[in-house]
């Protein structure tokens, strides 16, 4: 079967073990079709703007401004010194925040031409006292700050429709999708909060974006792939496409579990996954 990952990280962005190299040498090993470099983009460029990055450890969550070039240029000349052996594809994975679109797409745009594909993701939300990094451990107290577990839902999938919807925010594959259940929190409402994921994924049709089925969720304590399989049946009923990240932070985590996966993904009809190059999408069988 052909494994292509399109979700990896790597030490750059200070929460990752391993080089790039280290990533691109364990994928051939594991004799990958492909290898997709994927590193968080910077938030420092938040510190000039109205939002109060300081309430977050932004240092250690993504690479540094001043390194995105020197990123870029590194996987290219690895991308040619491998070419006979694995396919590597070059991206990154920005954090949308709405009132800073303007800033990411001038910092993105400008380097467009470099990408194969950008991941969008949402991994901070405007917390009640503060921002609310809350895919990271060192939060987990300000679930409390909501009145229940729904209402984080109902903000992160809102950030989502604000992402997709955004004319401004240029991205490809929408990222673990129902994120928020990382640390084991289930909906209460479950039909509540299964209605407002349907609403964004509708706007991801519109939209003809792509879907990450990303396998990082079966490595945390929720023990499920992003997003759940009741979800990923909407996504095949309404005909989006989708395509497999590991989400590795270690070069070990790479093709994780994909195997049982695509079993998955064929069991719910999926019979093709996308595929990009140079931000165009096409499709592979599977
Ligand atoms: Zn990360
Ligand atoms: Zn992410």
């Amino acid at each position: 079967m052909v494994l292509q990952d399109w979700h990896s990280h790597n030490s750059l962005c200070r929460h990752a073990e391993g080089t790039i190299e280290d990533y691109i040498k364990k994928a051939i090993e594991m004799n990958l079709d492909l290898i997709g470099v994927s590193d968080h983009f910077p938030y420092e460029y938040l510190e000039k703007s109205n939002i109060s990055i300081k309430d977050i450890p932004y240092q250690e969550y993504a690479m540094r401004l001043n390194e995105v070039d020197s990123y870029l240029a590194a996987v290219e000349k690895l991308r040619i010194k491998y070419h006979n052996e694995i396919k590597i594809r070059i991206a990154f994975e920005v954090d949308y925040f709405k009132s800073q679109e303007n800033f990411l797409n001038l910092q993105i745009e400008k380097r467009l031409d470099e990408l194969d594909y950008i991941l969008g993701s949402v991994h901070i939300l405007h917390g009640k006292s503060k921002l609310f990094a809350f895919d990271d451990m060192r939060f987990l107290s300000m679930y409390k700050e909501y009145e229940s577990i729904d209402n984080i839902y109902l903000d992160y999938y809102n950030k989502l429709q604000n992402m997709i919807t955004s004319e401004k925010f240029t991205f490809d594959i929408l990222c673990h999708f129902d994120l928020p259940k990382k640390y084991n929190k289930r909906a209460n409402d479950k039909e509540l909060v299964m209605n407002e994921a349907i609403k964004t994924l509708e706007l991801v049709k519109r939209k003809d974006l792509t879907i990450e089925i990303n396998t990082g969720g079966l490595r945390k304590d929720i023990k499920e792939q992003y997003p759940s399989f009741e979800i990923i049946e909407q996504i095949f009923e309404l005909d989006i496409p989708i395509l497999l990240g590991s989400d590795a932070h270690h070069p070990n985590d790479l093709g994780y579990k994909f195997n049982e996966i695509l079993k998955l993904l064929k069991k719910i009809g999926y019979t093709e996954l996308a595929h990009f190059k140079k931000r165009k999408r096409y499709f592979i069988e599977i």
